[in-house]
């Protein structure tokens, strides 16, 4: 019989490759191909991953939003199975659609790299900026319990006004149960070698800014401490956990004889940190 708690406790499910954006700082095109399974597939794999030990789970692509089976899916994760999850958007495709998402999710995270529509659309869309504060009014207003967070990826054209965004932040996240995390640009599948600056600088500001929003701020983790750190779970079964910039398959979650103990044994260790902050959603 198939042993229990084999598995990480924090997964992060990769609902879909497709996006309705086209962000310069996407690491989404470095993902191995994969095919969709159908849905009674995939609430066969959720199934799985409770029994074996998951307890919260990322949901995130692509943009999950664009997947037309995600309210299922939550509700199966969520409801059914009591996992805790947390939600990767890009927030553009949430209007209309929130009371079919939002009531399974504990916490929604979203990106925001400037301080304004106009410092944020280098990265994002025009649009996208005015979006997020939008989002964050509709968590207030309806969803006050649940928890929001943003995350800015640093690169070389937002270092310089980090400031100016956690300031933003402050203003924009009154009510709200509230954190901002940075993450490095780091060179997965991105094509904008010139947006990356040296790690040192990077950990440099973000000390900074830990010490100036202490309040909201949480650490990101360091390079190293990322490699098989992660446990991805792709939408045809496949599991995969990181190492630099490369995707290591672990087998297929839908054939036990296909993943080992040692080796996904390894994530769950690496995996401490994160299972840390798992703790603290709610
Ligand atoms: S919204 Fe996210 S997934 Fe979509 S292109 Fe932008 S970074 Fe990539």
């Amino acid at each position: 019989m198939q042993a229990q708690n084999i598995f990480p406790s924090a997964a992060d499910f990769i609902v879909t490759k497709e996006c309705n954006l086209h962000c310069p700082v996407c690491w989404g095109s470095h993902m191995p191909p994969f095919a969709r399974l159908p849905i009674e597939m995939q609430e066969s794999m959720l199934e799985v991953l409770a029994k074996n030990g998951v307890k919260a789970m990322s949901i995130t692509g692509g943009e999950p939003l664009t997947e037309p089976n995600l309210p299922k899916l939550l509700k199966k994760a969520n409801s059914d199975l009591g996992l805790k999850l947390i939600l990767f958007t890009n927030c553009t495709l949430l209007q209309g659609k929130e009371k079919n998402i939002l009531p399974y999710i504990s916490r929604i995270s979203v990106s925001l790299d400037g301080y304004n529509e106009p410092t944020n659309s280098y990265a994002r869309k025009q649009g996208h900026f005015d979006t997020v504060i939008d989002t964050f009014k509709l968590m207030r207003n309806k969803y006050p319990k649940k928890q929001t967070q943003a995350i800015t990826v640093v690169t070389e054209k937002n270092k310089d006004f980090l400031e100016k965004i956690g300031e933003r932040l402050v203003r924009e996240s009154e009510g709200l149960d509230f954190c901002w995390k940075l993450n490095y640009y780091f060179l997965i599948g991105r094509e904008n070698p010139s947006f990356q600056l040296p790690y040192n600088e990077f950990e440099d500001r973000a000390k900074d800014m830990k010490n100036r929003f202490s309040d909201m701020f949480q650490v990101r983790y360091s390079q190293e401490d990322r490699d098989y750190a992660y446990f991805f779970v792709f939408p045809d079964a496949g599991i995969y956990t990181t190492k630099g910039s490369e995707y290591i398959p672990l087998g297929n979650l839908l054939i036990p004889d296909s993943y080992d103990e040692k080796s996904l044994g390894k994530i769950k260790l690496k995996s401490l940190d994160r299972r840390k902050e798992e703790k603290k959603i709610k």
